[in-house]
């Protein structure tokens, strides 16, 4: 059996990402990727430009609709908008182009893929990893990225991620018509999921819908009846959504994301916002950051993989840990917190800068702690 120097396991966005910077530095990378298509992806697609910070192509080709503004509401009433500022605009992008768009970049690159690879099995021996499809295929390599996404069972199996894992309820879908949303404005509804938001994205020919609850411990979310509510401000029926529901693992405090000669991205690291169920601008991150610290690893630099941890607690992790205080407080007093938080004058723009990437949640935390330390 030949022996590769890294494996991916998970060919979403972490693990493509991860692979075309392996594959850009010439090293012998190889994708293992249960599936045989990209198709029926469950995301809402929204993303942060800040991500093009991580390629050295343009992601424009694949950006759907890029959204300048963003309206909040509570019960389809009480709404505000913010703009975004022209540098860092938030895209819509279909998730299987994203996906389908950087493992063509990683193919390109060199980088090896084997469909229909259902990894059941992980072992180390003598300081070489073995993994082991379904179907009994086994691939040896000199390192592992765990890239499969909020299913993954490696973390809690080798020891690593958060100290307890979380997840979100989540729905996303799709209408196939624009109805009547604004052009280039993402919406987001707060009075109708408890201890959650529904939100709605245009993306060019057609419109995501999606919804999350971040705190209900039975996370039973009635998807029909939000939909049935919210909708019709848009000008849909609720039985023009295709679509369908998803446990989403979200950030629960700072873990260890790596191992020796093996690494966690993206959701399988629990990176995921528990605010606004941001996921894809940390798997792109963590696949670049990944990929970065590997390539000293594998030539020779043997102490480098903390660095990962340490680099992505600082880049991601420390806002995550603001995200979550929030959260906690926001979707128990939804009400109040839409109140005093979406409806202050400054939170609007606030909010649309978290999202396009410009602030994180810790900056909006130190500007609240100084406000409150020097009012008078
Ligand atoms: C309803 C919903 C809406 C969302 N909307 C947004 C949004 O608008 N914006 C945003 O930023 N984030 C959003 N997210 C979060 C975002 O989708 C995830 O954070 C992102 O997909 C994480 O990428 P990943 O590569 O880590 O995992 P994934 O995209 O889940 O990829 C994992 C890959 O691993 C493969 N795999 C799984 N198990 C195995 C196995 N055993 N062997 C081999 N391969 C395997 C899978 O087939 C898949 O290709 C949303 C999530 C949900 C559920």
């Amino acid at each position: 059996m030949t022996l590769i120097d890294v494996a991916i396991i998970g060919g979403g966005a972490s693990g493509t990402t991860a692979a075309f910077h392996l594959a850009c530095k010439s090293k012998n990378v190889c994708i293992l990727e249960k599936n045989s298509s990209f198709q029926g992806r469950t995301c809402g697609g929204g993303i942060s430009s800040a991500v093009q910070n991580w390629f050295p192509f343009q992601l424009s080709p694949i950006v759907e609709e890029v959204i300048t503004n963003v309206e909040f509401s509570w019960c389809n009433a009480d709404k505000v908008v913010a703009e975004l500022s022209g540098s860092s605009p938030f895209w819509i992008v279909k998730r299987e182009n994203l996906d389908g768009f950087i493992l063509d970049k990683a193919l390109n690159s060199g980088c090896n893929l084997l469909t229909t690879f259902k990894v059941v099995d992980l072992k180390k021996h003598s300081n070489i990893w073995q993994i082991t499809a379904l179907d009994g295929r086994q691939i040896e390599a000199k390192a592992v990225v765990i890239a499969d996404g909020s299913n993954s069972p490696w973390p809690q199996a080798l020891n690593l991620g958060p100290y307890q894992q979380k997840f979100a309820s989540t729905f996303s879908g799709t209408i196939k018509r624009r109805g009547n949303i604004k052009s280039e404005t993402a919406r987001f509804e707060f009075g109708m999921v408890k201890n959650g938001f529904v939100w709605a994205f245009p993306a060019n020919d057609e419109v995501k819908i999606g919804m999350g609850t971040f705190l209900d411990k039975n996370n039973l979310m009635p998807v029909n009846q939000i939909l049935k509510s919210f909708l019709p401000d848009l000008g849909f029926e609720p039985s023009e959504v295709i679509g369908n529901e998803k446990k989403l693992r979200v950030w629960n405090g700072h873990g260890k994301l790596n191992g020796e000669g093996i690494l966690l991205v993206g959701d399988a690291a629990s990176l995921c916002d528990p605010f606004l169920a941001e996921g894809l601008r940390p798997a792109l991150m963590s696949g670049f950051e990944a990929a970065k610290n590997l390539i000293y690893w594998l030539d020779g630099e043997i102490n480098c993989l903390g660095e990962y941890t340490e680099t992505m607690q600082k880049k991601w992790g420390n806002s995550m840990a603001w995200g979550k205080r929030i959260s906690q407080v926001f979707y128990r007093f939804p009400k109040v917190g839409y109140q005093l938080g979406v409806k202050r004058p400054t939170a609007p723009k606030r909010i649309a800068q978290i999202l396009s990437g410009e602030l994180s949640y810790e900056d909006i935390a130190k500007r609240v702690i100084k406000r409150l330390l020097f009012k008078k």
